[in-house]
């Protein structure tokens, strides 16, 4: 019989008694894996209340120790590393070092949870006034809520409930309906770690799980990742019920390429940044800026993208894996043919891939453009596929001012062997995220995840400092101790004195 994916509520891995059931496909092979409940209402709320219940005792427990569960728990995820990874494998479709990517960078932030205590340390003043002193401490919220992409389905679930729980919140996480097997591991070992019952609950479905825990009361913070349209309705409804909503959303990251830069690294860096993982992460640099004479590589870089092809996780010579599903194929394969029709022209077409043996796979060959306007469909999109654009700019001025009238604003990179260029790239850039011959600049967990305008939703970003800012509420203490039982009379001004 298929895999029924269980809901996690109060400790418990329980079946749904839901009627609405998802089939999970492995995108290589058409091949359904598991069974996933959509929740009911009851076992939405059942989960909340959990939460809600298990908040009254955690958020009494000492800080050690919710930074020792952490320590536990990353122990556990190593230990495990490579069969997380064939899971990943199954439901994305990832090739198998990918896969390993995808946990490890979400390994780094529950390391980074371990420092709890310093990370989330309040501060201190003394003599404010005389005799008067000033502290503040941080503390949690209540109950958190996690709503996951399907692109990454280790590491991003890991950016939110590991510092959540280490704030002392409890939490509900809603992994993408598409692949979340992952997902449910994750949860197994934390509880195997000695996670407490009620810390992390996981609940499925789509839109109707995610529109009841928006509005739900006890619900106090919703963090969000995934596409713009659904970013936007997120952030809309979570504030409109007045909770803390931080909402990562699509992006179309430029490379901007100077004619100084070392012609082998931007093809090299190019290729993997385009097409790897299928083009579906949402740092994948989308469209390459060639400035000057950068724009005679086109050639080269070509070729070197048309010796990479798709093939199943465990194909070693595989550069990549399928697009997570039929729809997601087609919706690549119909942008590519608007860009034709629109006039862009297409020097690689992966419309067409096959691979061995896989013959109902989610393929799509790497995809080469140029000659792509601004007014394009092709541009003004996200493809979230295997397609680089190429654009033309005769001075770094102009390549600037094509990324900042780009409505995204995650990521970007530059490649030159100029400082000064870089320099001046770095400032002037409207994108929350800057790569100096660096491709994809994700920062490691002690900085955040920093995306800017139409890639992000709120204030706080994920993982670093700010997270443990927005997983948490500033208590501020003014305290005066009498040392004598002098009384001058009433103070009737607000001046501290
Ligand atoms: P998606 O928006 O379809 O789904 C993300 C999550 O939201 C899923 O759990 C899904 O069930 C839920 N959801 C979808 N539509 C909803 C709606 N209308 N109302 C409420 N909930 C809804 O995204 P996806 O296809 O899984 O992921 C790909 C997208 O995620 C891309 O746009 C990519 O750029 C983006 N992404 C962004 C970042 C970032 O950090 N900015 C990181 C990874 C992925």
């Amino acid at each position: 019989m298929t895999y029924q994916v269980p809901l996690l509520i109060g400790g418990n891995m329980v079946q749904s008694r839901t009627h609405e059931w998802l089939e999970v496909n492995n995108p290589a092979t058409q091949e359904i894996i598991a069974r996933l409940p959509c929740a009911t209402a009851e076992e939405v709320e059942a989960a909340v209340a959990a939460a809600s219940r298990a908040f009254v005792e955690w958020r009494e427990v000492p800080v050690p120790e919710r930074a020792r569960l952490m320590l536990r728990y990353q122990a556990l995820l190593k230990e495990y590393h490579d069969d997380i990874a064939r899971l990943l494998c199954k439901d994305t479709g990832k090739t198998f070092e990918d896969a390993r990517g995808d946990l490890w960078r979400g390994i780094e932030v529950v390391e980074q949870a371990a420092n709890i205590a310093s990370l989330s340390m309040g501060e201190t003043q003394e003599n404010v006034a005389r005799g008067v002193d000033c502290y503040s401490f941080t503390q949690p919220l209540g109950v958190c809520v996690g709503i996951t992409p399907f692109n990454f389905p280790a590491m991003i679930p890991l950016w939110m409930f590991p510092l959540a729980i280490a704030c002392g919140n409890t939490f509900v996480l809603k992994p993408s309906e598409q692949d979340p097997l992952a997902s449910m591991r994750l949860a197994e070992l934390f509880k195997q770690a000695g996670a407490p019952d009620g810390l992390l609950q996981v609940v499925h479905g789509g839109k109707e799980v995610v529109d009841r825990l928006l509005v739900h009361p006890e619900v106090c913070a919703i963090s969000f990742v995934g596409s713009v349209a659904a970013g936007q309705h997120i952030y809309q409804t979570g504030t409109a019920h007045l909770k803390r909503v931080q909402a990562f959303a699509g992006a179309k990251n430029h490379m901007v390429v100077l004619p100084d830069a070392n012609k082998q690294q931007v093809i090299n860096n190019l290729v993997g940044s385009s097409v790897g993982a299928a083009g579906q992460r949402c740092m994948a640099i989308s469209v390459a800026v060639l400035v000057g004479e950068a724009r005679e590589w086109i050639p080269e870089l070509k070729d070197a993208m048309a010796r990479v092809r798709p093939g199943a996780w465990d194909d070693p010579d595989a550069g990549y894996g399928p697009l997570i599903s039929k729809a997601a194929r087609e919706r690549v394969l119909r942008l590519i043919a608007g860009g034709r029709a629109e006039g862009a022209e297409c020097l690689l077409d992966g419309s067409h891939c096959a691979v061995d043996g896989y013959p109902h796979g989610n393929w799509v060959g790497p995809t080469l453009f140029r000659g792509v306007t601004p007014d394009m469909a092709l541009y003004r999109e996200e493809i979230f596929g295997p397609v680089l654009l190429l654009m033309e700019a005769d001075s770094l001025d102009q390549a600037i001012n094509l990324v900042n009238a780009n409505p995204y604003g995650n990521g970007t990179s530059i490649f030159t062997a100029s400082g000064a260029a870089a320099r001046k790239y770095q400032h002037e850039i409207r994108v929350g995220q800057v790569g100096i011959n660096v491709p994809i600049p994700v920062p490691l967990p002690f900085f955040s995840f920093t995306g800017w305008r139409r890639s992000f939703y709120g204030d706080l970003h994920a993982y670093g400092k700010q997270a443990v800012r927005f997983y948490t509420e500033t208590k501020t203490i003014t305290a005066r101790w009498f040392e004598d039982e002098a009384v001058a009379g009433p103070n009737m001004s607000i001046h501290l004195k």
